[in-house]
């Protein structure tokens, strides 16, 4: 049996907004083993983001536990919380962030500098893991150089070098051509599966649902459907295809 690298419980996000308060996530627990990829689902405004942010340690709950490795974010300071996020969590926003100034290979080596791997090794790997994203003759090219969808592979290269425990992924595909988007996101499951990873990828585009483990539905901040079965996971995913 395969470990839990993450753990949500009773996850409970609000904001106020205009005097009311909204429950961007409303209660939601799920567990994610080591080696799984899922994807959560969910139309626009249903939370995924908020979620993503939470599980990214980068926006507290209002109330409920998220644990990465077992280790309860909240119980960290933020020392520790930021050391965490560093070396446990990666992950690629829609906007990539990608450092203006830094190469493509750059920007990758970049996580493994922030952890103090920035060795021949690392180097050899970030080139492997690009050249698997179908970037080989873009390593030196600076992020200007490279077209949007470029861009984001380079931001999911670099989520994926230092090997984090968790991958989390908001719309990886968005400024992607479809047969790109299908190329990435088996290379983004191959990468999850062979290094044992837990990976997590909000999509809005159910086609990419094919090469996930598991499928998690949100709406209204709430987890309202779990597709968990192959069978059920293609018969989602190609559905979408046909309509
Ligand atoms: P999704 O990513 O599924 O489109 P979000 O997580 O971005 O959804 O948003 C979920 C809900 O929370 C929406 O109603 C959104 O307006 C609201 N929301 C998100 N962030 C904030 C914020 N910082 N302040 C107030 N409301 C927010
Ligand atoms: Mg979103």
């Amino acid at each position: 049996m395969s470990s839990i690298a993450l753990e949500v419980k009773d996850l409970v996000k609000s904001f106020s907004l205009d005097g009311a308060m909204i429950n961007a996530v409303d209660n939601v627990s799920f567990q994610v083993h080591a080696g799984e990829f899922v994807a959560l689902v969910g139309p626009s405004g249903s939370g995924k983001t908020t979620m993503l942010s939470i599980l990214a340690a980068l926006l507290s709950p209002t109330s409920g536990q998220v644990l990465i490795d077992g280790q309860d974010l909240a119980q960290m300071n933020e020392k520790r919380r930021v050391k965490l996020r560093r070396e446990k969590i990666g992950f690629t926003f829609q906007s990539n962030n990608l450092i203006p100034f830094l190469t493509a290979q750059e920007n990758v080596e970049f996580m493994l500098r922030l952890n103090g791997q920035a060795d021949k090794a690392g180097r050899v790997r970030s080139a492997e893991i690009l050249a698997r994203l179908g970037l080989s003759d873009r390593l030196h090219n600076l992020p200007a150089q490279l077209s949007g969808g470029q861009q984001q592979r380079v931001a999911i290269a670099r989520a994926l070098i230092h090997n984090p425990a968790v991958v989390l992924a908001d719309e990886p595909t968005a400024s992607l051509d479809t047969e790109r988007a299908f190329q990435v996101v088996e290379t983004f499951a191959k990468l999850v599966h062979e290094n044992n990873r837990a990976g997590i990828m909000v999509t809005h585009d159910l086609r990419m649902c094919q090469y996930v483990d598991r499928v998690l539905q949100m709406q209204d901040g709430k987890l309202v459907r779990a597709v968990e079965t192959k069978k059920e996971i293609m018969e989602l995913a190609h559905g979408a295809i046909k309509h």
